[in-house]
C-alpha cells in the first residue's frame, strides 16, 4: 500500500469511528478562536474554554481587549500557563486586527502567520475551522499517530510533517482528518499510556501497531 493508499484508508476509518470532527476549543467568533488557540499551548482546551469566559465577560469585543491593560488580560489568562507571554500575543494580536484588518481575521494564510503568537498550526486550524479551507494542523497528537501509522518516516518537526501530509492527504480532507486524530490520539492511540492497539479501528494496517511505549 502506498502512502497515498494508506492515508485514504486511514480517513474513511477515522470517519466512522469519528463521525463529529470538531474542534474542542469553543468560540463564537473568529477572533477568539485566534484567542483561545493562543492560550491552548500547553494547556488543555477544557481548561482555555473555562478561563475565556472571564475574560469575554469583561472584554467582550476585539476593541475592548486591544484596549485593555496587558497585566489584566495577564492576571485573567494565568491559569492556562505561560501567562506573561499569552497576554502580550493577544493584546498585539488584537491591536493588529484592529489597526490592519477592522477587527476581523484575515482569510489569508500568509496574513494570519503574521500576526503575533500565530504560528502555522494556528494559521492552519483558523482556516480550516473558520473559513472551511485545506488545512493541516500539526499539534502534539498528529505529530505521533502519523508517524505511528507510517503515513511519515520518522518526522518530528511540525512544518516538515505538515509538508510531508499536504503530499498524501487530500486537501478537503486534511482539516477533519487533524481533528479526528486528536480524538484518536486522546482515547486510544495515547501518548502517556501504551496505546490501546487491540482496540484501534487501525490495528490490521497501522506500521507500529503493538509497539511498546
Ligand atoms: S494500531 Fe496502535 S499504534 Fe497504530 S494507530 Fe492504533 S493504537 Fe495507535
Amino acid at each position: 500500500m502506498t502512502k497515498k493508499q494508506l492515508a485514504l484508508e486511514i480517513i474513511e476509518r477515522l470517519k466512522q469511528e469519528y463521525p463529529m470532527a470538531d474542534c474542542t476549543l469553543d468560540y463564537d467568533e473568529a477572533w477568539k478562536l485566534l484567542v483561545s488557540v493562543r492560550l491552548a499551548a500547553q494547556c488543555t482546551d477544557a481548561r482555555v474554554n473555562v478561563v475565556v469566559e472571564g475574560l469575554y465577560e469583561k472584554y467582550p469585543t476585539v476593541e475592548a481587549l486591544a484596549q485593555a491593560d496587558v497585566e489584566d488580560i495577564e492576571r485573567i489568562v494565568k491559569p492556562c500557563g505561560l501567562g506573561h507571554s499569552k497576554a502580550r500575543d493577544i493584546s498585539a494580536c488584537m491591536k493588529t486586527l484592529l489597526e490592519q484588518y477592522g477587527g476581523k481575521v484575515p482569510d489569508d494564510f500568509d496574513a494570519l502567520l503574521k500576526l503575533p503568537g500565530v504560528g502555522r498550526k494556528s494559521a492552519n486550524l483558523i482556516m480550516g475551522d473558520v473559513f472551511g479551507k485545506p488545512a493541516i494542523v500539526t499539534d502534539t497528537h498528529c505529530i505521533r499517530l502519523v508517524n505511528r501509522m507510517g503515513l511519515v518516516d520518522d518526522i518530528k518537526e511540525p512544518k516538515k510533517v505538515e509538508m510531508a501530509l499536504w503530499k498524501i492527504i487530500p486537501p478537503e480532507e486534511g482539516n477533519d482528518f487533524c481533528h479526528r486524530l486528536v480524538n484518536h490520539g486522546r482515547e486510544v492511540c495515547t501518548a502517556r499510556t501504551r496505546p490501546y492497539c487491540d482496540r484501534c479501528c487501525l490495528n490490521d494496517i497501522c506500521k507500529k501497531k503493538g509497539i511498546e511505549q
